[in-house]
């Protein structure tokens, strides 16, 4: 199991779901908040912080499989050509 997958994600600040986007750092592990309340999370500079993208990556990982059953099927990509 990966730990924190069931957590709730929410803006600390506006209680927004995040699970699009959040914002986290490394000084206060579990603290997120949406991209408009990052300012508020630390005091640490912007470049600490770290966009954590719940759902995003999984989705665009079905994009590009999505993308890759689309190419023609005349147009072999592989290097195992033979049939
Ligand atoms: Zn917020
Ligand atoms: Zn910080």
């Amino acid at each position: 199991m990966a730990p924190g997958a069931g957590e709730d994600a929410e803006c600390a600040i506006c209680r927004q779901y995040v699970h699009l986007a959040a914002v986290e750092c490394d000084c206060c592990p579990g603290r997120r908040t949406c991209l408009r309340h990052a300012a508020t999370l630390c005091e640490c500079p912007p470049p600490r912080w770290r966009l954590a993208f719940r759902h995003a990556l999984g989705e665009l990982d079905a994009l590009a499989a999505d993308a890759a059953a689309r190419v023609p099927a005349g147009a072999d990509l592989s290097p195992n050509s033979r049939t």
